[in-house]
C-alpha cells in the first residue's frame, strides 16, 4: 500500500499572509481522492521527530536556536518565513513523515511524503524556506537503522539541493544527484556527487534527454537500496522562480523516468515534493498530482 505523510492541522495555524504557498498541502490530498488515485487509507499523520535522529544532521546549538525561537533577525530573514512555534513544530512532524516513508517503502515499494524535500536546510543553519533537512536526515536514519551502504537521491527541484550536498559530502553510503537551474538560487551551488546546471529557458524535451542520459549512466554506475526522489514542480514553464520552459505534459514523463529507474533497480522509493511557485494554483497541485499518478501507475 502506498503510505502517504500529511499532517492536515498545521495549515490552520499559519499567518494569513502565508496561507497560499502552503495552500498547496491542503488541496493535493484532497484531489488525490477526488481523482480516487489513492484513498483517504492511505494517508498517515506522522509524530514530532526525537532530537536524536535530528542530531545527525543537524548541529545541536541550531536545534536549540530554533526550539527557543532566538535565530537573529538575518538568519530568520534567510529562511524566508516569519519564526514561530507553530513552524517549528511543523517541521518536525513533516521530517518524521520523512524517516516514516523510508520505513514503508522498505515494506511497500514506495511512499511519499505531502510536503518535505526542504534541500536548503544546512547543519548548522536553514535557508530559502527550509528549516530541517528532512532528506538528509531520513538519509542518515536509512543508514543507522536500516544497516543501508547505498542511498541515491535524485533532487529535481529547479533549484539546487545544496544543503543536502553539504550535510551529506562526507557520508560514503549516500550519493546525491542534483539538476537544476544554473542561474536559480541558491547562487552559490554546494557540491552534490553529481550535479547537472541547466541553462535558462531549458525545454521539456532537452531537459528529459539530459535525464535520461544521466539515469542510463547511474543505472550502470550504482545499486541504490533506497532512493529518495525530491519532485519539485518548480521546473515548469508557469513557474514565478525556475528559469525552465517544460510543459506539465514533459514534467510528467520526468516523473516516470524516475520512478522507471527505480523499478529497473528494483529499489524503494520515497517521494518528497519540494517546491512550485506557478502563478496559479492549479499548475502547481496538477504538477504534483501528476508525480501520484506516475508513482501509482509505475511501482
Ligand atoms: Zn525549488
Amino acid at each position: 500500500m502506498l503510505k502517504i505523510a500529511f499532517d492536515p492541522t498545521y495549515i490552520l495555524k499559519l499567518p494569513s499572509n502565508h496561507r497560499f504557498p502552503m495552500l498547496k498541502y491542503e488541496l493535493i490530498p484532497q484531489q488525490l481522492v477526488y481523482e480516487g488515485i489513492v484513498s483517504s487509507e492511505n494517508f498517515f499523520s506522522a509524530n514530532k521527530i526525537e532530537e536524536y535522529w535530528l542530531r545527525k544532521a543537524h548541529d545541536l546549538d541550531y536545534i536549540k536556536k530554533l526550539n527557543t525561537l532566538s535565530l537573529s533577525k538575518s538568519e530568520i530573514r534567510k529562511t524566508g518565513f516569519p519564526l514561530t512555534k507553530e513552524l517549528i513544530e511543523r517541521e518536525y512532524v513533516i521530517t518524521q513523515g520523512t524517516l516514516d516513508c523510508v520505513d514503508y517503502a522498505l515494506k511497500y515499494g514506495a511512499a511519499a511524503n505531502i510536503a518535505g524535500g526542504t534541500h536548503h536546510s544546512f547543519r548548522d543553519r536553514g535557508e530559502g524556506f527550509c528549516l530541517f533537512n528532512d532528506v538528509a536526515t531520513a538519509t542518515l536514519y536509512a543508514i543507522e537503522k536500516h544497516l543501508m551502504n547505498s542511498i541515491l537521491i535524485i533532487d529535481l527541484d529547479v533549484h539546487q539541493g545544496n544543503g543536502t550536498a553539504s550535510i551529506l559530502g562526507n557520508v560514503a553510503e549516500a550519493y546525491t544527484f542534483s539538476m537544476h537551474g544554473a542561474k536559480n538560487y541558491p547562487f552559490k551551488k554546494e557540491e552534490s556527487d553529481l550535479d547537472i546546471a541547466l541553462l535558462d529557458g531549458t525545454n521539456g524535451k532537452e531537459y528529459l534527454k539530459v535525464l535520461q542520459e544521466v539515469l542510463k549512466k547511474l543505472e550502470k554506475q550504482i545499486n541504490p537500496e533506497l532512493i529518495f526522489y525530491v519532485s519539485g514542480v518548480d521546473i515548469l514553464d508557469t513557474d514565478k522562480l525556475g528559469r525552465l520552459k517544460v510543459s506539465r505534459e514533459d514534467c510528467k514523463k520526468r516523473d516516470e523516468m524516475v520512478y522507471s529507474f527505480a523499478q529497473i533497480k528494483n529499489a524503494p522509493i520515497v517521494t518528497v515534493m519540494g517546491g512550485g511557485y506557478s502563478e496559479k494554483i492549479y499548475d502547481i497541485v496538477e504538477g504534483h498530482i501528476n508525480t501520484f499518478k506516475s508513482m501509482v501507475e509505475l511501482i
